[in-house]
């Protein structure tokens, strides 16, 4: 089965992403961790994705699409898409995609949180460069000091992360072009609504309970 887990920044989309892929072994494809190794590697998708991202705004389409487009194209069943689709524009092209290979979406988990809850969460949040966990200073703090549990790297808050004002406009894109994702795919049978304000422990619950319902 294949999956879309899809909510604002801050929700928590890549924190449960990681449980997911731990239960139950999906490919997890998150466009934001590509584009951040794409940066990293001074290649020509990074270095125009830099400036989008540091503004905290969309990078285009064409972009997103192409880079997905080879990443789905030699993927077996079993993945979770994170941080993609984000537009109708890359909705539209991923169903042309999937329709390509034989592939479908099974289900889009939806975290919907609280507005005011994100910033406090985004300005927490500590990432490993690495192996690309996510950690909150508050609600998730790492084992020992600021290294990642799994590899010990020193932890880094993310670029984007780093100031209020890049945070709202990551807020207003979401909410003009991504909110209207959920309305899509509710009309389209596939939507569960999991409440992300919950602790960590309940979400996880609801989570195995969906897919273990559709998995069986
Ligand atoms: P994320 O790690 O998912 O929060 O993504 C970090 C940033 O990468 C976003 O704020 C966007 O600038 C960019 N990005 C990631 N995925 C997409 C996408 N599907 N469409 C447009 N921009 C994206």
């Amino acid at each position: 089965m294949n999956l879309i887990i899809l909510g604002p920044p801050g929700s928590g989309k890549g924190t449960q992403s990681d449980f997911l892929v731990e239960q139950y072994h999906f490919v997890h494809l998150s466009t934001g961790d590509l584009l951040r190794d794409e940066i990293v590697a001074k290649s020509e998708i990074g270095l125009s994705a830099k400036s989008f991202i540091d503004q905290g705004k969309y990078v285009p389409d064409d972009v997103m699409n192409g880079i997905i487009d080879n990443k789905i194209t030699n993927l077996k069943d079993n993945f979770i898409l994170d941080g993609y689709p984000r537009t109708i524009g890359q909705v539209k092209f991923l169903e042309t995609v999937l329709q390509k290979i034989n592939h479908k979406i099974d289900v889009v988990l939806y975290l919907e949180i609280k507005e005011q809850t994100i910033v406090d969460r985004l300005l927490a949040r500590l990432v490993c460069p690495v192996c690309k966990t996510t950690y909150n200073r508050i609600s998730m703090p790492p084992k020992v000091d600021t290294l990642c549990d799994k590899d010990q790297t020193p932890l880094i808050q993310r670029t984007d992360d780093t100031d209020s004002n890049k945070i709202v406009t990551r807020l207003n894109e979401y909410n003009v072009s991504t909110q209207p994702l959920v309305d899509y795919f509710r009309s389209k049978g596939l939507l569960k609504v999991i409440d992300a304000n919950q602790d960590n422990t309940t979400i996880r619950q609801q989570l195995k309970q969906i897919i273990e319902a559709i998995h069986g």
